[in-house]
C-alpha cells in the first residue's frame, strides 16, 4: 500500500554516499527517508578495521566512522530505515516516484530519489574465504589494503587489467613476495600491462603461477591469520601449501542494481549510467552516488563526494523538473567520468 506522504526526497543505500547525501539534503530542511536493507547501516567500510585514507584521519576503524556519520545524521532529525530493501523504483503519471521494499510490503513515495546501493566485491566462494575476510586477510581492494603488507608475503589472484596491475602496485610499493595466480594459461589482461608484469617480476620479486586457483584458505588455530593457501593447478590438478600472510583477490566487483533494469539506464556491467557533472539519471529526478554509478572512483572519499553532488544538483530540479529533460538530450555520458 502506498503511503500517503510524498517525502521530498528518498536516498536508498545508507552507506557512506547516501550518508553524505542525506547531510546536505536535511541540512538543505529537504524531508528526507533514507531505506537500506542491512539491518546494520553503513555499508561496505564497515567491513574493514583501518581506514588510512579518509581525509582528517591518520587511521580510522570503518565501524567508528560510520558510527559518527550516522549521529551528525541523526543531529538533524533522520534516522534510517534498516531491513528495508528497495525492490521495485517507478515513476507514476504526475510524476511521483514510488520506492517499493520488501517486494511489495511497503511503498514509500518521493519527489526525488538519489541511488546509493554501492556494489559488491565478487568473492570466489573458495572455502576460508569468508572466514578470513572477516578477519581481514582477505581483501579485494590494494589502494585500501595494500599498505598493511608491507615486507610481507602475499597471494593475489585474477588475470584481468585490475588483477595485473594491483599486484605490479603492491609488489613496487609494499610486498616482500608476491604470488599471482590465473585460472588461464593466458592473462586476459591488455598486452602492455602483462609485459610490464614480466619486465617488473624478477625486481619486485613476483611469482607467476598459471593455471592455478585457490582450492582452500586455511587460517591459524585462533582463526585471526591466514596459516596457509592451497592453490590447485588446473591442468594437473596437484595441489600446492602457500604460507602467505594475505591473500587479494581481483575478481571484479557486482554493482547492486538488479532491481533497476528497465527504470534506469544501466551500462552492459550494470552500473547505473548518469550525467557525470551531475550525477543524473535517465529517470526524471532520480540521482545517482557512489560505487554503484559507472565511472566511480570506488573508494570512501568519492563515494561521500557523490553524495554531495547529487544532493546540491537535485536543487535544480526541484527549482525547475523540466529543465532536466532538455539537460538529458545531450548529458547522459556513457562510462561517466
Ligand atoms: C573490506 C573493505 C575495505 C575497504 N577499505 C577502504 C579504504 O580503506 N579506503 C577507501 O577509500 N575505501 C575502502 N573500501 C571501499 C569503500 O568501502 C566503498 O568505496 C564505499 O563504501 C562505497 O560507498 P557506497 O555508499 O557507494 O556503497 P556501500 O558502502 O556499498 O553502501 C551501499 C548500501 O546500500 C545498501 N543497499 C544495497 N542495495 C540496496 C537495496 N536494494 N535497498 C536498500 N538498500 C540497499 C547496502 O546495504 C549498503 O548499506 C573498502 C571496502 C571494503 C569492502
Amino acid at each position: 500500500m502506498p503511503e500517503n506522504k510524498i517525502h521530498d526526497v528518498i536516498i536508498i543505500g545508507a552507506g557512506p554516499a547516501g550518508l553524505s547525501a542525506a547531510l546536505y539534503t536535511t541540512r538543505d530542511r529537504y524531508d528526507t527517508l533514507i531505506l537500506d536493507k542491512s539491518g546494520l547501516p553503513g555499508g561496505q567500510i564497515l567491513l574493514t578495521e583501518r581506514v588510512e585514507n579518509y581525509p582528517g584521519y591518520e587511521v580510522v576503524g570503518g565501524f567508528d566512522l560510520i558510527e559518527q556519520m550516522v549521529k551528525q545524521v541523526q543531529n538533524f532529525g533522520v534516522s534510517v530505515t534498516a531491513g528495508a530493501e528497495v525492490t521495485t523504483l517507478r515513476r507514476r503519471d504526475d510524476g511521483v516516484l514510488e520506492v517499493e521494499i520488501n517486494g511489495g510490503e511497503k511503498t514509500h513515495l518521493g519527489k526525488t530519489v538519489i541511488l546509493c546501493p554501492g556494489s559488491d566485491y565478487r568473492s570466489l566462494g573458495v572455502p576460508g574465504e569468508t572466514e578470513m575476510r572477516q578477519a581481514t586477510r582477505v581483501s579485494y581492494c590494494a589502494t585500501c589494503d595494500g599498505a598493511f603488507y608491507r615486507d610481507k608475503h602475499i597471494l593475489t589472484v585474477g588475470g584481468g587489467n585490475t588483477a595485473v596491475e594491483d599486484t605490479i602496485y603492491l609488489a613496487e610499493r609494499f610486498t616482500k613476495k608476491t604470488t599471482l595466480i590465473h585460472r588461464r594459461t593466458e592473462f586476459r589482461a591488455q598486452k602492455i600491462l602483462v609485459e610490464e608484469l614480466y619486465e617488473k617480476a624478477g625486481e619486485h620479486n613476483i611469482d607467476i603461477k598459471l593455471p592455478y586457483v585457490i582450492d582452500r584458505i586455511v587460517g591459524d588455530e585462533a582463526g585471526n591469520d591466514i596459516d596457509h593457501v592451497v592453490i590447485k593447478n588446473v591442468e594437473t590438478g596437484e595441489t600446492e601449501d602457500l604460507k602467505v600472510d594475505g591473500v587479494f583477490i581481483f575478481a571484479g566487483m557486482v554493482p547492486n542494481t538488479n532491481w533497476l533494469t528497465g527504470a534506469v539506464d544501466l551500462d552492459d556491467a550494470g552500473y547505473i549510467r548518469c550525467n557525470c557533472q551531475t550525477l543524473q539519471t535517465s529517470l526524471p529526478g532520480v540521482y545517482v552516488a557512489g560505487d554503484c554509478r559507472a565511472g566511480a572512483a570506488m573508494q570512501l572519499t568519492t563515494a561521500c563526494a557523490d553524495g554531495v553532488v547529487a544532493a546540491m544538483m537535485l536543487k535544480q530540479y526541484f527549482r525547475d523538473p523540466s529543465a532536466w529533460k532538455a539537460e538529458t538530450a545531450v548529458g547522459l555520458g556513457g562510462a561517466g567520468w
